[in-house]
């Protein structure tokens, strides 16, 4: 779906990669690639170079497991109302499902809550998100929540675990500051994946390429892979914070000690899917909505809460996060399915694990790709972001969700915080504003008018 260079790389002999453009872009997830389109709508020259056999990084659907398009990472399309994706989505005939007001339940035991235990979660809700939003500061946001109520470990661990990725004792409430409540949320019934991977369409990606070192001692930089090296005026690496703090990719000039320390007080978390495919059952459930069940203290809870059925497929998708998803991951696919599958079983009966088919688990904590789910400050160091984002000189920019403010861990706050970083690099290198004649969206729009979209 990508150019030239992808298709080369992907298959038989590899394709030379340009020696000398003006940009190389290191990560075609979703940062990448709309750094790429927002630089090849400057006119500028630029080469995207993807470890993966595939572009969309964290957002990627594939359809043969559970028979129907599945997302491993991120599947809600959220954030600000202008989002591009929407648009797109909409040109390309994507199936949006409005996701803002989705249903949420909640079980105690066996069976739904009753009307007190629901207004208590309520209230458990209400108290801890006010707590944090008083906060003006930068501390832990576990130190500053009332504990009091029966319900706040079942807010926290929605919070904590499953939104961020980590305890509320581990979330700066500098992030928590900076997540913009989104004005859009919605699911892709084709996958979110498959819109990214969309918007990459026609771009120049090199697949199967990773970058091993970035040379930014002299003017410009030099981007080693092992299909050779790229001599470009300036580049954009996108690489989640885990990869960048493992080291696999090589600075000359080493990384400055600002930039080190920044890339330690901003690791991942953690939060992994255990996909269950059903035979076509709904359990009593609705489609589309959350499902969590009440857990007690003491955190983290032994926890995995769904969303049930998205977009009418046939499959429950379950979240593990924090401390207890890493070690639901480290026990292995088979118990993290069979997990899932108790759980459910524990909330509607024996009888659900009947219904179920089959079952995954994402592999994004021990992909060396991703290492990790997306970031998260440690508390007190929500101002790291401000130095993952800051520029090598005037050659190395950075982008992707850690650098996304106030989108941070967002898909579409990696989009947008691509094009922030395009910006940046064009107006170092002197480039002309964006072009919309020449630029990937007038070629997509071109070739649908041409009858060859979906
Ligand atoms: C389980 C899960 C659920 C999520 N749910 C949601 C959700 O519902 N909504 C939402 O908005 N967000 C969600 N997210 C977060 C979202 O997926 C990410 O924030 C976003 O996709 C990150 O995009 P990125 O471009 O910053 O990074 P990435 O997508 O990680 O892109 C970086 C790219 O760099 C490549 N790469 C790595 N090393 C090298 C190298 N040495 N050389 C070249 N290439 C390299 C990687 O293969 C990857 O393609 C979820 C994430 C996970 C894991």
């Amino acid at each position: 779906m990508t150019g030239l260079l992808a298709g080369a790389a992907a298959g038989g002999p590899a394709g030379a990669l340009p020696a000398n453009p003006d940009v190389a872009i290191i990560g075609a997830g979703s940062a990448g690639i709309a750094a790429a389109r927002a630089l090849v709508a400057r006119g500028l020259d630029v080469v995207v170079v993807e470890a993966a056999d595939r572009i969309g990084g964290r957002a990627y659907t594939e359809s043969s497991l559970f028979g129907a398009p599945y997302d491993h990472g991120c599947a809600s399309l959220q954030g600000p109302a202008g989002l591009p994706h929407l648009r797109l989505a909409r040109d390309l005939g994507f199936t949006l499902h409005d996701h803002a007001d989705a249903p949420d339940l909640l079980f105690v035991g066996d069976r739904r809550a009753s009307g007190a235990e629901r207004r208590a979660y309520d209230r458990a809700w209400d108290r801890v998100t006010r707590a944090l939003d008083r906060v003006r500061g930068d501390v832990a946001a576990g130190s500053v929540i009332p504990r009091d109520d029966p319900m706040t470990a079942t807010v926290e661990t929605w919070i904590g675990p499953m939104d961020h990725g980590v305890e509320l004792d581990d979330l700066s409430t500098g992030d928590w500051a900076a997540s913009a409540e989104p004005a859009r949320d919605y699911l892709v019934r084709e996958g979110l994946g498959t819109l990214v991977a969309r918007l990459g369409d026609g771009l120049p990606v090199a697949l199967n390429t990773p970058a091993t070192a970035v040379d930014w001692s002299g003017s410009g930089v030099r981007v080693e892979t092992p299909r050779g090296t790229i001599a470009a005026r300036a580049c954009i690496v996108t690489l989640s914070t885990g990869v960048l703090a493992a080291g696999s990719l090589r600075f000359a000039p080493a990384l400055p000690d600002w930039k080190a320390a920044a890339l330690a007080d901003v690791p991942m978390g953690c939060l992994a899917k255990i996909g269950l495919r059903l035979d076509g059952a709904r359990l009593g459930l609705p489609e589309n909505a959350y499902l969590a069940h009440a857990v007690s203290p003491p955190l983290p809870a032994q926890a995995c809460f769904f969303l049930t059925f998205p977009t009418g497929h046939d499959y429950i998708v379950g979240y593990v996060g924090g401390r207890f998803g890493r070690d639901v991951v480290r026990a292995g696919s088979a118990a993290a399915v069979d997990l899932a599958q108790e759980t459910l079983a524990g909330m509607l009966g024996s009888a659900a694990r009947r219904h179920v088919v089959g079952g995954h688990l994402s592999e994004w904590e021990t992909n060396p790709r991703t290492l990790g789910a997306y970031s998260a400050a440690r508390p007190g160091r929500f101002a790291a972001r401000a130095d993952l984002a800051r520029p090598l000189g005037d050659r190395g920019f950075f982008a992707g969700e850690a650098v996304a403010a106030p989108w941070i861990a967002l898909c579409a706050g990696a989009h947008l915080s691509g094009e922030r970083a395009a910006a940046e690099v064009a107006a170092a290198l002197g480039a002309a504003p964006a072009c919309t004649s020449c630029d990937a969206r007038g070629r997509q729009r071109a070739r649908l008018r041409g009858g060859e979209g979906r």
